[in-house]
């Protein structure tokens, strides 16, 4: 059986978040505070996960304080202790820190995080900046995938410029040992260039948390052809309906093996699971 797999999920106490990140969250749980707090225990969040039905979870942490706000490392390692269906990838901000490259290897050797996400349009740098450079470097030594939000942000302060998945053929054409995943697909503006870029490049993944599921193929007529390189996220909590959405997916006109590699088997295989 192939696992089902939540690429997605925002792992912290969201209350170090800021407002208006809560109030988003707020329209969708009536209580995200004690929402998210009772699901994010050790035992909570094994029985979140089982009860819609994902084997395995990437936890992600988050340091955009001008933005969303702090989940920090150390947090998301702390959590996902012990918890094998929780795997963390960690957050270095290119702003907080003078050597990305070594901070990254911290978390990587000492604190056991197995990728990265990076958030451009929350830091405000273009993905193929000379800057960021060191980090696909050493995430391409180290052996572990790296996340790239593309497409909108609906948060306060977000530069959406950032977004533009086409900063990624740069990283994609250095790097061609980096696993790279297009988080959100080009969300809004630019599917079909996060399509191309999937399709063209052998280490370039789309991931689709955050877009309306039945939606997919409206966004991606063609998915089929990229199935070896589509990423079920959910986005959770901002994106709560973790199962339904799964469901959804099930539902859709896509051939079984398709629907298996997205929900799982791809990201199965990148995270050597
Ligand atoms: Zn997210």
């Amino acid at each position: 059986m192939t696992p089902v797999i939540d690429f997605h999920l925002h792992a912290g106490l969201y209350h170090e978040l800021h407002p208006w990140v809560m109030d988003w969250i707020s329209e969708t749980i009536e209580d995200p505070v004690a929402y998210v707090s009772n699901i994010l225990t050790p035992e909570g969040i094994v029985r979140f996960l089982r009860e819609n039905g994902v084997d395995y979870a990437v936890a992600l942490a988050e340091l955009s304080p001008i933005t969303t706000g702090m989940l920090s490392n150390e947090g998301v390692a702390e959590l996902c202790r012990g918890i094998d269906c929780l795997i963390p990838f960690c957050s270095v901000n290119p702003f907080l820190v003078a050597d990305l490259a070594g901070e990254l290897e911290h978390y990587v050797t000492q604190m056991g995080f197995r990728g990265l996400k990076l958030y451009p349009t929350y830091h405000h740098f273009y993905a193929n900046s000379n800057r960021i450079y060191p980090l696909y470097a050493k995430a391409q030594e180290l052996g572990i995938p790296v996340m790239v939000h593309t497409g909108s942000s609906i948060f306060r302060g977000a530069r959406l410029k950032y977004g533009d998945p086409l900063t990624m053929d740069d990283v994609a054409v250095d790097f061609p040992d980096l696993t790279l995943l297009l988080v959100h697909s080009g969300r809004g503006f630019w599917y079909d260039r996060a399509y191309f870029l999937a399709k063209l490049h052998a280490n370039v993944y789309m991931e689709i948390s955050g877009l309306p599921p039945q939606k997919l193929l409206d966004y991606f007529p063609e998915l089929e052809r990229v199935a070896d390189k589509v990423i079920f996220g959910s986005d959770w909590p901002g994106m709560p309906h973790v199962g339904r959405n799964i469901e959804i997916i099930r539902g859709l006109p896509l051939s079984d093996e398709t629907k298996d590699k997205i929900l799982g088997g791809n990201a199965a295989r990148i995270l050597g699971l």
